[in-house]
C-alpha cells in the first residue's frame, strides 16, 4: 500500500482538509491536521454550504457521516427569494419546494460552515487536528518535507497536502500561477440575532434566501442556522477598490452612504441590512485560478481544494468541488491501480484540473450573467428552468 508507514500532513481544516483526513483514516492513513485557527471553538465565518448530491454530499456518505449530516443540516434554508432592486418578489419557492429529498440531484441541503467543520472534527480521532499551527515555510528532507509553523513547531511529513484555501502559502511550492482578479467584489456584512437586530429583513428573509438583482448590481441575503443573517453586495469593481475607495468598513453610516450610492435606485428595505450589521464589514475581490493552469506531479506534495482552483461563489460549487477532491484523493492514495505515490497523485490532479475547470466556467459565467443588466430577466428564466 502507498501509504504504509507514512506520515501525511494535511495544511488546512475547511471542507477539503477535513474531509480528506476523515476518509484517510477510514483507510488507516496516518494523518496530521495542522490549522492556524487557535482551537476548535474558533468562529468559523463565511455563508451556510448548499452540498450537491454528487460532490459535497458523495463524500459525507463516504465519510459515513450522512446521519449526522441529516441531523444538523438547516431545513428549509435552501428555499428562496428573487427580487429586483425595489424588492419586489418575481420567484419564490417558499411554498413549493418539495421537504428533504435526500439522494435526489437537485435537493442540495444547506449547512453552516460550522456545523460542517464540528460534524467532521468529532469524526476523527483525537488528537489529529493540531491548533494552532500557521504554516509558514518547508524545506525539503529525506524524501519528505519538514514543514514550520508560526509557534515554532517544525514537524516532518512524508506526504503534504495543502487545504489552505485561495491564499495558499504551500501552492507556490507546486506552482507560480496566481488567480486572476474576476472583475467583481463582493461586500459582506453579518447581522447577530437578527430577530432583534433587523426584524423586517428578516420576516422577508422567512429563513431562506434572498438574491436581488437590478442595475448589474446584487444583494445576497441567508439565514444562518444561530439566528444570524450573512449578506453580500456583490457588483463589478476594480481590483483594488477595497483599499482605493477611502471607506472605512468598521463605519455603519459610511457603509450604508456608499451603498445608497453605489446602489442608486435600490429600496430602503435594504438599509437595515447596513444599519444592523456587526461591524466591520468585509470586502472580499473576487478570484478564479486559470481554468487552463497546469504544473508537473511532485511525488510527495499536492493540493486541493481552494488552494487548488479557487473560483467565484456564483455558481455554489466550491466547498462542494473541494470535498469532492478530498474523496478522489483518498481514493487515488489509497488504490492498488498505482505503482508510484507519483502516479497516484497524477491521475487525481489530472482529473481534478479538469472538474475544477467546468466548474470555474460555470461560476465565472454566472458572475457575468449575475451582473448583467438583464441579471433578473437572466435568473428568472434559469430558476423557471426556461
Ligand atoms: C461569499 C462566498 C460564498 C460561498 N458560497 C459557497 C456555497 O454556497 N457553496 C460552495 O460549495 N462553496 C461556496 N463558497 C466557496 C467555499 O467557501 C470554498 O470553496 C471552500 O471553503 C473551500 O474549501 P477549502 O477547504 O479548500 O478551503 P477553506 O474553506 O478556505 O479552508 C482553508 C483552511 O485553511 C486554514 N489556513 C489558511 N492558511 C493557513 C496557514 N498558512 N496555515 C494553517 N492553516 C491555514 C484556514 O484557517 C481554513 O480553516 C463561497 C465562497 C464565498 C467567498
Amino acid at each position: 500500500m502507498l501509504l504504509e508507514n507514512k506520515k501525511i500532513a494535511i495544511v488546512g481544516a475547511g471542507p477539503g482538509g477535513l474531509t480528506l483526513a476523515k476518509l484517510l483514516q477510514l483507510k488507516s492513513g496516518y494523518v496530521k491536521l495542522y490549522e492556524r485557527d487557535f482551537d476548535k471553538t474558533a468562529r468559523v465565518q463565511g455563508s451556510p454550504l448548499d452540498l450537491h448530491d454528487d460532490s459535497g454530499l458523495a463524500a459525507i456518505r463516504k465519510a459515513n457521516l450522512l446521519n449526522e449530516f441529516k441531523q444538523n443540516f438547516l431545513p428549509r434554508a435552501d428555499r428562496k427569494l428573487i427580487t429586483n432592486e425595489r424588492a419586489e418578489i418575481f420567484f419564490s419557492d417558499h411554498d413549493t419546494k418539495p421537504d428533504e429529498n435526500f439522494g435526489s440531484e437537485h435537493f442540495r441541503p444547506e449547512i453552516d460552515r460550522g456545523t460542517l467543520r464540528k460534524i467532521l472534527l468529532e469524526s476523527l480521532h483525537p488528537e489529529t487536528v493540531v491548533w494552532d499551527s500557521h504554516f509558514i515555510s518547508m524545506e525539503v528532507q529525506n524524501e519528505g518535507w519538514l514543514l514550520h509553523f508560526k509557534n515554532g513547531s517544525s514537524p516532518y511529513a512524508d506526504i503534504v497536502i495543502a487545504a489552505d484555501g485561495a491564499n495558499s502559502k504551500i501552492r507556490p511550492y507546486i506552482t507560480p500561477i496566481k488567480a486572476f482578479y474576476s472583475g467583481i467584489t463582493m461586500l459582506e456584512g453579518n447581522i447577530h440575532e437578527a430577530e432583534k437586530a433587523a426584524p423586517h429583513m428578516n420576516r422577508f428573509l422567512n429563513g431562506g434566501k434572498i438574491m436581488a438583482f437590478g442595475n448589474s448590481k446584487d444583494l445576497f441575503i441567508g439565514q444562518k442556522g444561530n439566528g444570524d443573517i450573512g449578506f453580500g453586495a456583490s457588483f463589478k469593481a476594480d481590483e483594488n477598490w477595497a483599499s482605493n475607495n477611502g471607506l472605512d468598513f468598521t463605519d455603519r453610516k459610511q457603509v450604508l452612504n456608499w451603498f445608497t450610492t453605489a446602489y442608486s435606485g435600490w429600496s430602503s428595505i435594504w438599509y437595515e441590512l447596513f444599519e444592523s450589521a456587526a461591524s466591520p464589514f468585509v470586502p472580499r475581490p473576487i478570484y478564479c485560478a486559470p481554468l487552463d493552469q497546469t504544473w508537473e506531479t511532485l511525488p510527495n506534495l499536492t493540493m486541493l481544494g481552494d488552494a487548488a482552483h479557487v473560483m467565484p461563489p456564483f455558481a455554489g460549487e466550491g466547498a462542494n468541488v473541494a470535498m469532492w477532491d478530498a474523496l478522489e484523493l483518498s481514493e487515488c492514495l489509497t488504490s492498488k491501480k498505482y505503482h508510484t505515490l507519483k502516479e497516484a497523485i497524477a491521475f487525481f490532479e489530472t482529473a481534478m484540473r479538469e472538474r475544477a475547470a467546468i466548474a470555474a466556467a460555470e461560476s465565472l459565467e454566472n458572475g457575468e450573467r449575475m451582473h448583467s443588466e438583464s441579471a433578473l430577466k437572466m435568473m428568472l428564466a434559469f430558476f423557471n428552468g426556461h
